[in-house]
């Protein structure tokens, strides 16, 4: 196992990851820009160094910055948490040539579904069904239009380095299509350096379904769970589940078949998801591999005791993964809304400032993944997740009730967060009965600008 684990990251993701070191008993040492200096992790950490200014092209992006971080306090290991680093396959690349362990998979695997064209091809040839499509990434407008007519309208374009819920479009007519490309393939440029755009059918009203995977490279390999994420606004998940409600076990077997299969085929090693669409008629398609932890992961530890991170960071130490998949029992139901520094009032306008006030929740079946405390500063730079409220019950309405109570107690003051707004889902007769799609947040908020009121302030 690691000396010591450079933790690459910040807010509640580095404190995952810092409680999982402790659970190993590796020293970590927490890599800080200086808006976080006064960060919880940074105070809980064993160690931290600072990494640079607060933008994060010059501190939690900067390859070089963390490579030194790593070397001058000694670590064995880097762990890049989700987002900013998690998915770069060069600063994998880059530990590998000087001597660290980048906890996660081999950087050619990143490189290889970080490309989701490629990935695409790649799992078309493991046998995953793949929604019609590009094979190549599109041209001019003329040429684009004959595959688009031989898909059938509408189509979605996504950009081939894509991430985020970014850079993509829904085109429904040849002239749509004329207009978008161009503007596509130059935010693709702009947004991510790659200007490659490739297209797929659009799916009205699917579901997002994934599947989380975790391999050791040796050709073992575990589906430890799916997961519900179809409620998004803009393409950015907010509330998750698990299990997936109203899912067959003969779909959710087929599922986990499919990922798994997926993930033999690029020789996998390491935690992973396979994103899935679900389709009205019940068919499902490959559409992406997330190469990381994911910010949902906790749904699935909760309902299967498996503590992803802990696992993640004993495969990267190359110990051999000994779970069987007939080991894992899933039991009763997780959801986890994701409270945001957002005023859902004001059409999610982000809410910068000083917290006030802070007292979270607690009691059976509660947990807290954030690094708020009272008088935190959420600065402007990074991403905008105060607190993931995790809750598990014996079973889905158990935890539609708990996760109300514990938002009734939690207390953010100071700015304005998304928690109201989750109140309001959760009181959702449609989302009561399960009947979720990725559609269903726009009409939610269609339906309560129609009633005139936020329903989630009562
Ligand atoms: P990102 O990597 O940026 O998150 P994804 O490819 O995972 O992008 O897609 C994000 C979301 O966009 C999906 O969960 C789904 O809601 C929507 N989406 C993507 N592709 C399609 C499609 N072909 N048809 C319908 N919705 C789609």
């Amino acid at each position: 196992m690691f000396k010591k684990v450079l933790i690459a990251n910040r807010g509640e993701i580095a404190l995952r990851v810092l409680r999982a070191c402790r659970d190993l008993q590796i020293p970590a040492v927490v890599a800080y820009s200086e808006a976080d200096r006064d960060s919880l992790p940074v105070r809980l950490a064993d160690e931290a160094v600072c990494i640079g200014p607060p933008p994060s092209g010059r501190s939690y992006n900067n390859i070089p910055a963390i490579i030194s971080a790593a070397r001058i306090t000694g670590a064995d290991a880097i762990h890049p948490g989700y987002g900013f680093l998690a998915e770069n396959a060069y600063l994998a690349d880059v530990c590998g040539h000087v001597g660290l362990t980048f906890i996660g998979p081999s950087s050619e695997a990143i490189a290889r579904m970080g490309d989701k064209a490629l990935a695409r091809a790649l799992m078309k040839d493991a046998g995953l069904p793949l929604l019609p499509g590009s094979e190549e990434p599109l041209g001019n407008p003329r040429t684009t239009q004959g595959i688009a007519r031989r898909i059938g309208y509408p189509v979605i374009l996504k950009a081939a380095a894509g991430g985020g819920g970014r850079g993509m479009r829904v085109v429904r007519s040849d002239r749509e299509l004329a207009a978008a490309l161009p503007i596509a393939q130059a935010e693709a440029e702009a947004a991510f350096g790659n200007g490659e755009v490739y297209l797929e059918k659009y799916l009205e009203q699917p579901r997002h379904v994934e599947v989380q995977i975790i391999a050791d490279g040796r050709g073992h390999v575990v589906a430890v769970g799916e997961r519900e994420c179809s409620l998004q606004r803009r393409h950015q998940k907010i509330l998750e589940e698990a299990p997936a409600p109203n899912l067959s076990s003969g779909t959710r077997q087929s599922l986990f078949k499919a990922a798994v299969r997926g993930a033999r085929a690029i020789d996998y090693s390491s935690v992973g998801t396979f994103e899935f669409l679900l389709a009205r008629d019940g068919h499902f398609y490959f559409m992406e591999m997330n190469t990381r932890i994911q910010v949902e992961h906790p749904v699935t530890e909760v309902t299967t005791g498996i503590d992803l991170v802990r696992w993640q960071l004993r495969l990267a130490g190359g110990e051999r993964l000994t779970l069987q998949a007939k080991e894992i029992v899933t039991r009763g139901h997780a959801i986890e809304c994701r409270i945001n520094a957002e005023d859902p009032e004001r059409g999610f306008e982000p809410s910068a400032g000083a917290v006030t006030d802070y007292v979270a929740p607690g009691g059976p079946g509660v947990r807290i993944d954030s690094h708020l405390f009272p008088g935190y500063v959420a600065p402007p730079y990074y991403d905008s997740l105060l607190a993931k409220l995790i809750v598990w019950g014996q079973d889905r309405a158990e935890a539609i009730g708990r996760a109300e109570r514990a938002l009734q107690e939690f207390v953010i003051g100071g700015i304005k967060t998304t928690a109201p707004f989750h109140r309001g889902v959760l009181r959702d007769a449609q989302f009561r009965r399960g009947e979720v799609g990725t559609d269903f947040i726009p009409r939610y908020l269609e339906r309560i600008a129609a009633d005139g009121a936020v329903r989630g302030e009562g």
